[in-house]
Formats: C-alpha cells, sequence, structure tokens
C-alpha cells in the first residue's frame, strides 16, 4: 500500500469500541464523530487480514477502552494468528490490565501505551490501578510500557516533573503529548505547548533522536526516556504510514479526517482511503 504521497502503509490503528470505562472531557475518540455499530471480533479478523495482505505489519489496539470488550483476547488471539502481523500493541486506561495482561500476553499482544494524564484525583485516572498495571505488564513481559500524559494547561502542566519522576521510578518510557483540538473553546483555555519544556530536555539529555512517525523526539535522560508528541508539528504527517480503521468498520485515512469514509470491503475500499491521506502532508 503506498498512498498518493508516496508513503508505504505498514501500521494499522484500529478501534475496537467506542464505550470507555472514563469519561475524560477532551478524548479526541480517535477522530469517530457518530459511531455505529461496533464490529465482531470475526469481521476485525477479516479487516486485518485483508490489510495485511497489503503490507500492513503493525497494528494498534485502541478505543474507547479496549479492555472493557468482553472478546478482546480472542481479537487480540486472531489479530496475532494472522501471517505477516509483526507486533500488536494496545493503548488503555490501564483500569482492567492489572487482571487481563497475563492473557493479552498469551493471546499475542506485544506492547502497551496506559493513558494516565494526572498523579492526583484532578483527571478521571486512579494512580494506583496505573502502577498495578504497570507492573502487572512488566511481570508478563509487555515491553516497552509507555505512559501517555495529554498535557494540558491549568490542569495538569504542573504535574509534569512528578510525572516524569513516577516514568523513571516504574521504569517506562514517558509520552508527553500536545492536546489536539476537539472543542475549540477548551482547546483555547487548555492547550499547553511543550516547546519550552522541550527545550530543557535537549540541554539535559545524553542523546536526542527524532523518530520516523510523526517526526516525535526522543529525549534519553538520566535513567529515563522522555517522547515528545506534538500533533500540529509541521512535519507531524510528513513520514505518517498509518491508516485506521474504526469501531464500526470503516476505513479511516486519518485522524483528522471525518468525512467519505469508507466501509471496509476489499481493495477497492482500501485505495479509496489512500487516495484521501493526508491532508496535512506537503506534496
Ligand atoms: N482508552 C484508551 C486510553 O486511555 O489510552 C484508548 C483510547 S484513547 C483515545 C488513546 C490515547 O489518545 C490516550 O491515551 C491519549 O493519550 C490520547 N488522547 C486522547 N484525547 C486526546 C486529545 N484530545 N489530544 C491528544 N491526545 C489525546
Amino acid at each position: 500500500m503506498i498512498d498518493k504521497h508516496g508513503r508505504k502503509i505498514d501500521h494499522l490503528r484500529i478501534s475496537v469500541t467506542q464505550r470507555c470505562n472514563l469519561k475524560c472531557e477532551y478524548c479526541h475518540h480517535e477522530g469517530e464523530l457518530n459511531p455505529g455499530k461496533e464490529v465482531s471480533e470475526h469481521e476485525i479478523k477479516r479487516i486485518v487480514k485483508t490489510l495485511a495482505r497489503f503490507g500492513i505489519k503493525k497494528v494498534k489496539i485502541t478505543g474507547g477502552e479496549p479492555l472493557i470488550r468482553k472478546d478482546i483476547l480472542q481479537i487480540v488471539r486472531n489479530i496475532s494468528s494472522i501471517k505477516d502481523i509483526e507486533e500488536i500493541s494496545m493503548t488503555t486506561n490501564g483500569f482492567l490490565l492489572e487482571k487481563l495482561a497475563a492473557k493479552l500476553k498469551i493471546a499475542g499482544l506485544t506492547r502497551v501505551n496506559i493513558g494516565c494524564d494526572s498523579l492526583t484525583s484532578v483527571l478521571p485516572k486512579n494512580i494506583e490501578k496505573v502502577r498495578n498495571a504497570i507492573r502487572a505488564a512488566k511481570k508478563v513481559g509487555l515491553n516497552p510500557i509507555k505512559i501517555n500524559m495529554v498535557v494540558l494547561k491549568e490542569i495538569n502542566d504542573k504535574e509534569i516533573e512528578k510525572m516524569i519522576s513516577f516514568a523513571k521510578e516504574n521504569q517506562v518510557i514517558l509520552q508527553l503529548i500536545e492536546l489536539i483540538n476537539i472543542d475549540t473553546d477548551f482547546y483555547k483555555k487548555h492547550y499547553f505547548p511543550l516547546d519550552n519544556i522541550e527545550k530543557k530536555f535537549e540541554k539535559k539529555a545524553s542523546a536526542v533522536i527524532t523518530r520516523k512517525m510523526h517526526a516525535r523526539k526522543q529525549y534519553f535522560m538520566d535513567n529515563i526516556i522522555i517522547e515528545v508528541v506534538k500533533p500540529y508539528k509541521e512535519d507531524f504527517c510528513k513520514n505518517c504510514t498509518k491508516i485506521r480503521v474504526t469501531s464500526d468498520g470503516k476505513i479511516k485515512p486519518c485522524l483528522m479526517i471525518n468525512n467519505n469514509l469508507t466501509i471496509f470491503k476489499n481493495k477497492s475500499s482500501i485505495k479509496k482511503a489512500l487516495e484521501t491521506r493526508c491532508v496535512y502532508a506537503d506534496d
């Protein structure tokens, strides 16, 4: 799969539900506006199998909260049985991870991102649950483990240092993420640019690398790796090799694209989706 900008597509981000056990006001819901009926575990397998034939090698499972799907283990098992899929990762709020980590690993999950925006009770996250989730994920060998922190002005921006210490203590990678605008009033009030923080990291880091995907910088510092995700950075989409599938089984070319989503059927639906990628790429 090569899109019209010449990018080879080998990553799939698939949402398996829009239901969630948390209600974060700023959640982008993976860009799904009016999700229809959730696709079945069999349909997910068919979709991923077809996409694998066209070059998908890495799959990220997301939601909603993927772990609230009762058949999540079967979904992971099904994906993992597909030839050519090399990596299955998941982004989760971690609330059910302690209980499911071992079974997920056996089912074929390789690694996890755990959403945790606050160490206090300011945001609807429970730090004890996250700590236990990390412990369980480590124990069974899900690796690497990343903590996702969406940084919000006047809500959790003062917690960055604490979060760095937490990530060090627990030996996980910390991803600091700039807010994506899903509600302009909220965005204007709470968008927190990470440029100044990055300048500090640059001085402290023993090494800095820029990942191809999303031009994310990774700072290697004393006992910790911090990754900075800036969705509005001009080269964010330039090397994007990802395609999305929504929880109701539509191909979605990009988080930001919501019109003309194609119901996944066959090669022609993939082709159509690739033609609309990506509004932000400069060619
Ligand atoms: N429930 C899971 C979780 O908490 O990770 C998966 C779904 S959630 C939509 C996936 C990730 O999207 C979160 O971990 C968070 O880092 C990121 N996210 C959600 N809303 C965002 C926003 N408005 N801007 C930037 N990132 C966001």
